[in-house]
């Protein structure tokens, strides 16, 4: 386990109610920093996580708000940013998947998913930048996949979405370089959480499983330490990078 220390960061993730972004969240919070939890609706569940924070000796906060909405994000931001005094690390994680072919795929279901997904990671740092951009120092976390780089046959919107973090994240990373903020891509795999083994036939695992020469699916915990990594005054010259963290998938 990475021991890296982030006590007087305050840090906002996307989607932490569940899977990576719950895992990244207690991370964070066990390196020392104060954690705003972001979600869209599993109330129980991201109650849960503050509960964890705050046994773990930490400062957490529940932000109950859709990320894909302009509004929504700029109050959310703001409201933090009153509380704590700004925010220090951003991790861009909250996601979602609506696959289909293209030729069956809906308007609504591209539309949704490009939102949730990429409009998402713009909006929140955007705002979130005003006070890192204040303080000369800051860390993005965008949280993309594997699809973003190589593609995936039935999620062209997931894929576009991803691979949009992707040049967002470069794009950002030179812009805002000068004010020592460093702005980063991971790209997993496979990972076990509710996203990818919610209605995975078994033989779609056991192919999926073959693909990888580590032999096994990624956890949560394997992307939530290298987010501590990347949070880390010790990856200070680390940016504009997407890294990969997929068990070797080919
Ligand atoms: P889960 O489905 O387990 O969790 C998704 C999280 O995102 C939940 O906390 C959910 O909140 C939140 N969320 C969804 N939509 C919104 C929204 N509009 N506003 C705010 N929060 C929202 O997904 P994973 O943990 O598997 O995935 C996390 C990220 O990692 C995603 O971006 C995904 O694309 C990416 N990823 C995952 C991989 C994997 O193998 N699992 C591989 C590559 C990338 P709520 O609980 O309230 O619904």
């Amino acid at each position: 386990m990475i021991t890296v220390n982030l006590e007087n960061k305050t840090a906002l993730v996307t989607g932490a109610s569940r899977g990576l972004g719950k895992a990244i969240a207690l991370k964070l919070a066990s390196c020392g920093a104060d954690i705003a939890v972001n979600y869209r609706s599993s109330d129980e569940a991201a109650e849960t996580v503050w509960r964890e924070i705050e046994k773990i000796g930490r400062k957490a906060m529940l932000c109950k708000t859709d990320v894909s909405d302009s509004e929504a994000v700029k109050q959310m931001i703001r409201s933090i940013t009153d509380e704590w005094g700004g925010i220090d690390i951003l991790v861009n994680n909250a996601g979602i998947i609506k696959d289909s072919l293209i030729l069956r795929m809906s308007d609504e279901s591209w539309d949704e998913v490009i939102n949730t997904n990429l409009r998402s990671a713009y909006l929140c740092a955007k705002y979130a930048l005003r006070s890192m951009i204040s303080k000369r120092w800051g860390r993005i976390i965008n949280i993309s996949s594997l699809a973003g780089i190589i593609g995936n046959a039935g999620q062209a919107n997931y894929s576009a979405a991803k691979g949009g973090m992707i040049a967002l994240t470069k794009s950002l990373a030179r812009e805002v370089g000068p004010r020592n903020i460093t702005v980063n891509a991971i790209a997993p795999g496979f990972i076990v959480t509710d996203m990818t083994m919610q209605n995975l036939p078994e033989e779609s695992r056991d192919t999926m499983l073959a693909r990888i020469p580590l032999g096994r699916f990624g956890v949560a915990d394997d992307v939530a330490e290298l987010v501590a990594f990347l949070a880390s005054e010790e990856a200070g010259y680390i940016t504009a990078q997407v890294i990969g963290i997929d068990g070797g998938i080919i």
